[in-house]
This record gives structure tokens, C-alpha cells and sequence, in this order.
């Protein structure tokens, strides 16, 4: 029989530290439907929990020690809670140890709690633009949260994760990734607005519709991806500095024309993509609403284009991966994450996946690239308590 992640998660915590958990929480990856860079732009995105989660099993400590450790790595990390701080800790602890750090400055009284082991393990895969990272972040922040009392909602929950990743790891990401993980439910994406934080779950109704997500990861690791994140997000900012708004979200599609006589071309194009996806993601909403999923495609594929162009944030592997599904009869298809590597996602009729799953592997071989690994993500639940 196999083990359930409660009990691969209780194994592992019962290893590294000889006594039993208190509790078991769970947050998962997401893929981004779409709405690729718009979220630090202040702008839309749609976003999905994915079936792929991070547990951590947390038990109770007599001193003030916060230790943590994942099958991840064969170390166990430790700190005392006096001295968390942005520069504490690097690497892969950063992101369980810099949440602990973020809840006090989100106001958790951080001297008057009792030190926790963690163990962490996960089935997100990592550097494929399915945000393993918030997956981690999100389940430690709920499960924190909750076992020191704190009572801080969800949407914070995620601002405590951002503030986590920006400041601890020191990757200048946005807020999608910890909303995904901490607002989804089962069979819906979430509408998220990311100047007001208003978050609105739209069913997606895939099952019902006989249709599924096929990602199609190229397993093309985005090592240069907080370099190109960085300077994209530096791009947008000079944008939005030379037009005189504070941010993209507050530039219209009739403002482009204007935008193009005094932006340069590469500057013009950064900003293009962020109006026209932000856009994009409206109509998506709408279209699904009124028609369903089987109606995004064209969406979907837009977006890719856009990224691809005028983001100029997809590699070759990741635009064979689209052209591929597209000819192959997906109804739309189109990178998800960050960039610079990662994964592609094709909506398409269940019938299809195991055909563009093997034109996938097929096409990539005829180029001599690394084989892509491929699979069906389920629209899931978000962060929650296991055990
Ligand atoms: P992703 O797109 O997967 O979020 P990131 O570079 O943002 O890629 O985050 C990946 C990092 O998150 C890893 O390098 C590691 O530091 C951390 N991480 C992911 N999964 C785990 C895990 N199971 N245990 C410990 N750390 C993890
Ligand atoms: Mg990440």
C-alpha cells in the first residue's frame, strides 16, 4: 500500500526528531490560467490550485528553537525565535524560516510563543513554474498561524508569504502564487484583482465539460529567472514612471498609441504585454462565464504570443511545447509562471492528452531536447489542515 502525505510527512517528522506531531497542514502549487506578470503590475490574474501539495508536520518544543527540515535536504535547520531576521538563514530554509519572520511583521507577537519543529515534504516539483516555493510558504504560514493562535486571515496569510519570498529569499515576486495556494477551491479558479485584493472563486466546470489541463513541463530549470524577473519588474516600473501613473494597471488599451511615441521600443513592448494580459484576463473571465472553458482558447493562445513577443520571457522549448499542443488540436495553450523556463499548459478534450502527450515527446526529441515530463493537473482546494 502507499503512503498518504499524512503519513509520509508523520514518518519523515518522526525520524528527524523522535517524537510525534502535533498537527499536519497542506498548501498546493498553482498553475496560472492566466495573467503572467500583471500582479506586481497591480492588475489581474486567474490562477488555480494544482493536486500537487506541500505538507509539514509541525510538533511542539519545550524551548524556543524553530527547526525545520524537508526530504528535500539532509540538514535540519535551526534558529532561535529571538533571532529570526531577513538575513538569518539562505537557501531552502528561507522559505519556512522567513514566513515565521513575516508573521511578526504582519503583528504576530513572535517573544511570547513556544519554539516547533516542522518537517516538510512535497510533491510540487520544483523549478517548474508551479510555485513549489508558495506551496511551502503557504502551508507553514497556516500552520503557524494556526497552532500559535494568531487568527490572521487568508489573504494576509498570502502577504506574509510574498513578504517572505521578497525579503528572506530575495526573489521580488508578486502576490499570485500565495493567493492561489491559500484561496482556491475545487473545480475553480480565482479572480484575483491585485491593487484591492479582492478575490472572486469562478467555477471552471472542466470535469462536466469533458475537458482537462495537460502541463507540459520542459524540465528547462529557470536558473536566470530572478535576474530576468527582476528586470522585467524593473521595466514595468520605468514604464509606468515615464507615462506618469503609478502603476500599469492604470493604463489603458486607448492609451498604447501615446504610450509608443515616448517609451522605447523595448520599454513600449514591456508595457504592452502587461495592458493587453490584463485585459485578457477580464475577457477570459467574462468569456467563461457566458460560454464556459471550452471558449478560452484563443485567450490562451494570445497570451503566449504576447509573452513570447513582447515580454520576451518564453525559451525555445517552452514555445515548442505551445506550438505543439496548438497543432495537435488543443483549444488553447500557453506558458504558465514566471518565465525563462518552466512549464506550458494546454487546455484541452480528455480524448487529446495522451496524443499531445506523445507529439510533446516527440517533437522535443526531434530537436535533441531533454524529454518533457507531462501530466493532467486536477483545479484543487486550497491550503488546509490535514491532520
Ligand atoms: P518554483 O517555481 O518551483 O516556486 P522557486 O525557485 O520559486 O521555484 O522555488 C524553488 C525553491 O523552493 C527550491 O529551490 C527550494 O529552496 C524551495 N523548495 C521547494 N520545494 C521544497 C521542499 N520540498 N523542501 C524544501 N524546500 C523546497
Ligand atoms: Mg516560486
Amino acid at each position: 500500500m502507499t503512503e498518504t502525505p499524512v503519513e509520509t510527512v508523520t514518518r519523515g517528522f518522526i525520524e528527524r526528531y523522535g517524537h510525534e506531531p502535533v498537527g499536519v497542514w497542506s498548501a498546493p502549487g498553482r498553475v496560472n490560467l492566466i495573467g503572467e506578470h500583471t500582479d506586481y503590475n497591480d492588475g489581474f490574474v486567474f490562477p488555480f490550485a494544482i493536486d500537487q501539495r506541500a505538507s509539514v508536520a509541525l510538533g511542539i518544543r519545550a524551548d524556543r528553537l524553530i527547526r525545520v527540515s524537508s526530504t528535500f535536504a539532509d540538514e535540519v535547520v535551526e534558529l532561535h525565535l529571538d533571532d529570526l531576521a531577513p538575513d538569518a538563514v539562505e537557501g531552502w530554509a528561507a522559505y519556512a524560516l522567513g514566513v515565521a519572520w513575516a508573521l511578526g511583521e504582519f503583528g504576530a507577537d513572535l517573544a511570547h510563543v513556544g519554539g516547533v519543529d516542522l518537517h516538510i515534504s512535497s510533491t510540487v516539483p520544483v523549478g517548474a513554474g508551479l510555485s513549489s516555493s508558495a506551496a511551502i510558504e503557504s502551508s507553514v504560514a497556516l500552520a503557524l498561524d494556526e497552532h500559535w493562535g494568531l487568527g490572521l486571515d487568508r489573504p494576509t496569510l498570502a502577504k506574509v508569504g510574498q513578504l517572505a519570498e521578497n525579503r528572506v529569499v530575495g526573489a521580488p515576486t508578486g502576490i499570485l502564487d500565495q493567493s492561489a495556494s491559500l484561496l482556491s477551491h475545487a473545480d475553480a479558479a480565482v479572480f484575483l484583482d491585485c491593487r484591492s485584493l479582492d478575490a472572486e472563486v469562478i467555477p471552471l466546470g472542466l470535469v462536466g465539460d469533458g475537458l482537462s489541463i495537460l502541463v507540459i513541463d520542459t524540465n528547462v530549470s529557470h536558473a536566470h529567472a530572478t535576474g530576468g524577473y527582476a528586470a522585467r519588474r524593473a521595466s514595468c516600473e520605468a514604464g509606468a514612471r515615464t507615462l506618469g501613473v503609478d502603476s500599469l494597471r492604470d493604463v489603458r488599451l486607448d492609451d498604447l498609441d501615446r504610450a509608443a511615441s515616448v517609451l522605447d521600443d523595448e520599454t513600449f513592448r514591456r508595457v504592452r504585454h502587461i495592458v493587453t494580459e490584463n485585459q485578457r484576463v477580464l475577457d477570459t473571465v467574462r468569456t467563461l462565464r457566458e460560454h464556459g472553458a471550452g471558449a478560452i482558447g484563443p485567450l490562451l493562445d494570445a497570451s503566449h504570443v504576447s509573452m513570447r513577443d513582447d515580454f520576451e520571457i518564453t525559451v525555445p522549448e517552452v514555445d515548442l511545447a505551445v506550438e505543439t499542443a496548438q497543432a495537435h488540436g488543443a483549444i488553447g495553450a500557453r506558458m504558465t509562471g514566471g518565465g525563462f523556463g518552466g512549464s506550458a499548459i494546454a487546455l484541452v478534450i480528455d480524448a487529446l492528452v495522451p496524443v499531445i502527450e506523445r507529439e510533446a515527446k516527440a517533437a522535443f526529441a526531434a530537436q535533441g531536447y531533454r524529454e518533457p515530463t507531462t501530466f493532467v493537473v486536477t483545479p484543487s482546494e486550497g491550503a488546509r489542515r490535514d491532520a
